[in-house]
Order: C-alpha cells, then sequence, then structure tokens
C-alpha cells in the first residue's frame, strides 16, 4: 500500500518568500528596500495578533540575509542556508521561543555566542518570539548586547503583545505593526490552496472559514484542513458553519435587509433561529457591524474600493442595498450597532440586547429624522406652499409646486416673507444651523405658519406624503412626487 504522508497545510503551504507573503506589503516593502540599500538595521521587532505570518517573516528574513545565491533581495530557497532556516536547524539562526525559555539563564547562550563569527552566513540571527515575555533580568541581560551588536549579529523580535515591551527595548528596534489579513485575501488564498489539493469546496464555505479565522492565515489554514479530515475533498457553508458557530453569508444579509427595511417581525425571527441553533451571537454583533460598515464603504467609495472586506457575491448584495438607502442613515446604524457591541460585553442577557439595538437600528433605517422633515418643509415653502421662517443652511432642492392654491404674486427669492412666526419663544430649539439675520418681513398675509416642531409634525401635507411612502428618504419622495 502506497503511504502518504500527510503534511499540515499551515506547514505545506508557508510563504517561503516575500512574494508569498500575503496582507503585510507595508512591511515586506519596507524590508526589501532596507536589503537592496544594504542598510540592515541591528534589530527588528514585528508586532501583530497570532498566526499573520510574524514568524514567518522572520524566517523568510532571515533566509534573505543568510542566502547563499539570492533571487534579488528573495531567498532561493535551494541553498543550504535556506533549507537549513526553513527546516530550523541552521548554525547561524537562533530561534528562542520567550513564552516557555524566559530566565536569565535562557538567554545567556545567545549573550555567549554573539562574539563568534557565523559558520556559513553572513550573519548570526538570533530570532526571539513572544519576546514580551521574557523577564526585567532577561531584558537587561541582553540590553548591554542590543546596544552594540557585533557587526555580523542581528536581532529579530516577535510578539502578540507590543504594549508590554519596554521602552527601551523598542526604541532600539526598527518597528513593524502586522495586520490582521482581510477575509477576501484569505478566500483567494484558501481558493489557491484548494485547487491545488483538488478540494471542491464551496465559496460561502472558504468565506466562512476565513470570517472564523478573524484574519489569521494560520487558524483558516488549520480550519480547512480539520474540515477536510472531517468531510473528504468536498467542503460546504454548513460544515464550516458548523466549526464556527457562524450564521450563514446569506442569513447574516436578509438580517441587514430586514433592518434596512424596517420589519421587525423578521428581525425577530431571525435573532430566534440563530439563538436556538447556538450560533455565538456576540459574533453576529461583529459582523453584522462589519455588513453595516462595508455598506458606508460602498456607499462613499463605490463597489470596486480596495477599502471593502467582502467577496464578489457580498458585494453584489452589498450595492443593491446600498441604493435603497440614504447615507447619513446607515452611518447612524453603524454607530448604534458600535453601541450595541460594545455593551455587549457587559451585559448578560445577550439575545435582548441585540434585539432591543436591532429594533432601533431598523427605527434609524426608516422613521424620518426632523432634519428630512424641516428639508420637506422647506421645499413646500419654496413651493409656494407656505409663509414659513426655517433655518436655511441649505437650500432645499426645488421640487414641484404641490397642488395648493397660493394668492401671492411671483416675487424675488431674495426678499423672502418672514413673518411674525421665526423662531417663537416656545418653539424646542430646532437641531439645525442657526437663522441668519432676517431683512424685515414684506407686509403679505401669511397663507401658513409654523410656530413650533409640532406644527411641523402635524402638517397634513407633510403627513400625507410620508404616509403615503413608509419607510421611504426625503429623497426618494421627491423623485416621486409628480
Ligand atoms: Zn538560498
Amino acid at each position: 500500500m502506497e503511504e502518504v504522508q500527510h503534511i499540515a497545510l499551515p506547514l505545506k503551504y508557508r510563504p517561503m518568500t516575500f512574494d508569498d507573503v500575503i496582507g503585510q506589503e507595508h512591511v515586506v516593502k519596507t524590508l526589501r528596500h532596507a536589503i537592496e540599500a544594504n542598510r540592515i538595521a541591528n534589530a527588528y521587532l514585528f508586532i501583530g495578533p497570532r498566526g499573520i505570518g510574524k514568524t514567518t517573516m522572520s524566517r523568510i528574513f532571515a533566509k534573505a540575509l543568510n542566502c547563499l545565491s539570492p533571487n534579488g533581495v528573495e531567498p532561493c530557497g535551494a541553498c543550504v542556508n535556506c533549507r537549513e532556516i526553513a527546516a530550523g536547524r541552521s548554525l547561524d539562526v537562533t530561534e528562542l521561543d520567550a513564552a516557555s525559555h524566559n530566565k536569565v539563564d535562557d538567554v545567556k547562550p545567545i549573550i555567549e555566542s554573539v562574539q563568534f563569527k557565523p559558520a556559513n552566513g553572513k550573519f548570526k540571527i538570533f530570532i526571539i518570539d513572544e519576546c514580551h515575555m521574557l523577564s526585567n533580568a532577561a531584558w537587561n541581560a541582553l540590553l548591554k548586547t542590543l546596544e552594540e551588536p557585533p557587526p555580523h549579529v542581528r536581532f529579530i523580535f516577535a510578539t502578540t503583545e507590543g504594549d508590554k515591551v519596554l521602552a527601551t527595548i523598542v526604541s532600539r528596534c526598527q518597528r513593524f505593526d502586522l495586520r490582521r489579513i482581510q477575509t477576501n485575501d484569505i478566500v483567494s488564498r484558501l481558493r489557491y490552496i484548494c485547487e491545488k489539493e483538488k478540494i471542491d469546496a464551496e465559496e460561502d464555505a472558504l468565506l466562512a472559514i476565513a470570517r472564523g479565522a478573524e484574519g489569521g492565515m494560520r487558524d483558516a489554514l488549520s480550519s480547512l484542513d480539520q474540515l477536510i479530515s472531517f468531510k473528504g475533498d468536498k467542503v460546504t457553508e454548513a460544515d464550516a458553519l458548523g466549526v464556527f458557530g457562524l450564521v450563514s453569508r446569506r442569513a447574516l444579509e436578509t438580517l441587514a435587509q430586514a433592518i434596512l427595511t424596517g420589519d421587525v417581525a423578521q428581525i425577530l425571527s431571525s435573532i430566534e433561529m440563530f439563538d436556538s441553533s447556538g450560533k455565538n451571537m456576540r459574533r453576529l454583533a461583529g459582523e453584522l457591524l462589519q455588513h453595516f460598515r462595508n455598506l458606508v464603504v460602498v456607499q462613499a467609495l463605490g463597489p470596486a474600493s480596495k477599502s471593502l472586506t467582502a467577496t464578489p457575491d457580498q458585494v453584489k448584495v452589498l450595492v443593491e442595498q446600498a441604493k435603497g438607502i440614504d447615507a447619513g442613515r446607515v452611518f447612524r446604524i453603524c454607530d448604534q450597532l458600535a453601541d450595541m457591541e460594545d455593551k455587549l460585553r457587559y451585559v448578560l442577557s445577550v439575545r435582548t440586547l441585540i434585539e432591543m439595538s436591532l429594533i432601533r437600528a431598523s427605527r434609524i433605517a426608516t422613521t424620518a429624522t426632523i432634519e428630512e422633515l424641516l428639508r420637506v418643509v422647506r421645499a413646500l415653502k419654496n413651493a409656494g406652499g407656505g409663509a414659513v421662517e426655517l433655518p436655511t443652511a441649505a437650500p432645499a432642492a426645488p421640487v414641484a409646486p404641490v397642488a395648493k392654491p397660493v394668492p401671492v404674486a411671483p416675487k424675488p427669492a431674495a426678499a423672502s416673507p418672514a413673518p411674525a412666526a421665526s423662531p417663537a419663544p416656545a418653539a424646542s430649539p430646532a437641531p439645525a444651523a442657526p437663522v441668519a439675520p432676517q431683512p424685515p418681513p414684506a407686509p403679505e398675509p401669511p397663507a401658513k405658519s409654523f410656530a413650533n416642531r409640532s406644527d411641523i409634525l402635524n402638517d397634513p401635507v407633510l403627513n400625507e406624503l410620508l404616509n403615503s411612502l413608509p419607510g421611504a428618504t426625503i429623497a426618494d419622495i421627491k423623485e416621486k412626487r409628480p
């Protein structure tokens, strides 16, 4: 029987060159440039969450520094130095895991060996992982060497917790902050690997794995590996969702749509379904916020924006949803969802908080704001509907005249009538820009006046308009009017 040794995917597809590294272009570019210009700092510090490539980056950098026949700045991967570094047995590259080796005695061998020249390569390189775990005594022992290392010595520190590294150390290093990898970048990488491995995986399954990995490529590959072991060479979205307790992409989009259209029944039934099937509700909140954040990006920058973290299928839905709602409201919904995510940290009844917050978000999506009402009233006034004097920070767009006889002759716009009803003392303060001083009122009989906010809200014409189009924005009303 032929025996094929299984190599774990994270290991098999670990990046071997700078070109292979995904999502850390800002770091790669600087390191390449340093090698090209032969300006290698004494010490580097890579900071970032786990599984995004800090150790991989350290090894590629070490290989690039010591490679015997580099291809430009890329390590060749084939020379004895490259192979030994990749296998972790190079005499010139020492790796120390400070999570388990954090005492003075653990760093002493490093301090003692720096004086010796490298065996095969140009540099003696020390990679210290999880360096924030080193004891103060260990750091102090290293400090002298770090301040004035022999010319053939280089240090590479990596840590998940940059804040815990002493300032005296950080200031002696070139610091790089590695980013979480974007979901769509992880999806592309998973797709590439599935093609190589002849795995038939649904696109939404890959998306679910990437979502579950939260920006960590290593976690994503481990999960894919795990799913393949369970399910063989066919991976579905349902399998992947089950592993992470995530909500399916479509279910999430349906919930977002329910918020946008104010469909409270759908909101409640979605939450009921997620909760009873054991979905991770805190994750749901985070992903919903991400969806609305993407909606803001689509509205502000368009569907091709690089800031969008979405797969092509998601973008299609986002574009559709973005058409139906005013950007300001989406922004306020994001605010509401961010507030909910914040409160979820302390609250005990997670489900209730989510239900109430999403209903509130749906009201934001569908209830006319006082600013919008004011805009309509202004439009009515401009159309000759009444002698209203309201803040005119921005001139209202011209609208078709309403069917209402007005006994007023055409007049120049500058001499706009401002009857006695302008800011009445009883009126509650309108949430808009202050009124500019107006010329004295023209001697015309006021056709109609809005003395305060409740007058505005009770105006029959306005109400008729709003009621005829529930959930519509003012922009819609304007467009739909004859
Ligand atoms: Zn090489």
